[in-house]
């Protein structure tokens, strides 16, 4: 008898669709939240040399040293508030769920939100509670209390601004939500440099409270580095789960380089939020499409057939994401990343033909 996956993998992977990744070579991409801007020059000249220069020989450094340092005044981390690294953001979520996948563990999210805490749950054995939102995607306190006093979630997630929804939630109601929790909270402030709103200075108030966030949003995804902040106390721990060599060489010296020069960065952040008013503005006034408030650096829409949307944009080679069958809520959604200004011509004509 062969050897099956069903005798081997736990049901609940099997039971996981893989996250899909579609092939986007020849498009106008604008379905993965990307930066569209390219790095100045004399920037790219620097990191010719780095990758030049680079030990890929030896092993990276496993503290990461100098990138924490940069990245301690880059982003305005608090004084005695410790730095863990990941591949990624997702890396982050994994560790932290390995952390406290005690049997019996609950993690909390809102819903619909960002689909990884849900999967990266079930690859850690842990039971996962979503809390919906309401229909016009602000958070319902009062159901997201009631569900924190019936599950005692061990950690909560919760992204702000929220992908895919792209508003920010209430900041009373947030704390509210601090106050009660009676695990951790991580505040997943991937899209901070479109909202320039932040709990980083609450850590010290918030014992309870991580705050996490990404290079990847402000134009370096391809290196993969994503930080949490918070005290000492969890993060000493959670450190322990972190493999050794998680930042290879390259990630850690390029990004340390390019955080030298954020500004370049969070300029090019800023075209992007005036890319965003202008694609909302325009937004507004087309028939049948529904455009939700956004203080990231992408729009959700509701239109009357996203599926029909969606290919018709597709075939005139503009690429953006089908959420409708994400999450019942987003029934007929669709979400544009904000690009560049020709690109965002490009989407907003081809829209309208679509339609
Ligand atoms: N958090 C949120 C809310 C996201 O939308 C994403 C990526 N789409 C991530 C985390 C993960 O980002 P990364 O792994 O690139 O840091």
């Amino acid at each position: 008898m062969p050897l099956n996956p069903d005798q081997l993998i736990r049901d609940e992977i099997r039971a996981i669709a893989a996250y899909h990744v579609p092939d986007s070579s020849g498009y106008v991409k604008l379905d993965a939240m990307e930066n569209p801007y390219p790095l100045p020059d004399v920037l790219r000249a620097a990191l010719s040399q780095i990758a030049h220069d680079a030990a890929i020989n030896r092993y990276p450094d496993a503290a990461a040293t100098a990138l924490k340092a940069r990245l301690r005044s880059a982003m305005d981390i608090p004084d005695g508030m410790e730095i863990l690294l990941g591949n990624g953001s997702d890396e982050i979520i994994q560790i932290l769920a390995m952390a406290i996948a005690k049997p019996g563990a609950t993690i909390l999210g809102l819903e619909p939100s960002f689909v990884m805490y849900k999967m990266i749950a079930a690859f850690a054995g842990v039971s996962y509670v979503g809390v919906p939102l309401r229909p016009n995607f602000t958070l319902d306190l009062d159901a997201t209390l009631a569900a924190i006093a019936e599950h005692q979630p061990a950690l909560i997630f919760i992204a702000y601004p929220n992908n895919p929804t792209g508003n920010l939630f209430d900041m009373t109601a947030l704390l509210r939500i601090l106050d009660a929790a009676p695990g951790l909270v991580v505040l997943d402030e991937a899209y901070h440099v479109f909202a320039l709103e932040s709990f980083m200075p609450l850590l010290a108030r918030y014992p309870n409270l991580l705050v996490m966030r990404t290079l990847s949003k402000l134009g370096l995804a391809g290196l993969r580095l994503g930080f949490l902040v918070g005290s000492p106390t969890w993060l000493n721990e959670l450190d322990k789960l972190r493999l050794p060599y998680n930042v290879n060489v390259l990630t850690q010296q390029v990004a340390e380089k390019v955080l030298a020069h954020v500004d370049i960065l969070e300029q090019q952040a800023a075209a992007i939020r005036d890319e965003r008013a202008r694609l909302m503005q325009f937004l507004d006034n087309v028939a049948g499409v529904e455009a939700f408030p956004s203080a990231a650096n992408f729009i959700l829409l509701r239109v009357p057939n996203a599926d029909k949307v969606f290919e018709a944009m597709k075939q005139r080679g503009i690429l953006i994401k089908n959420l409708s069958r994400a999450h019942p809520q987003l029934q007929n959604c669709l979400r544009v990343t904000v690009g560049t200004p020709n690109e965002n011509d490009q989407f907003l004509a081809s829209l309208t033909t679509s339609l």
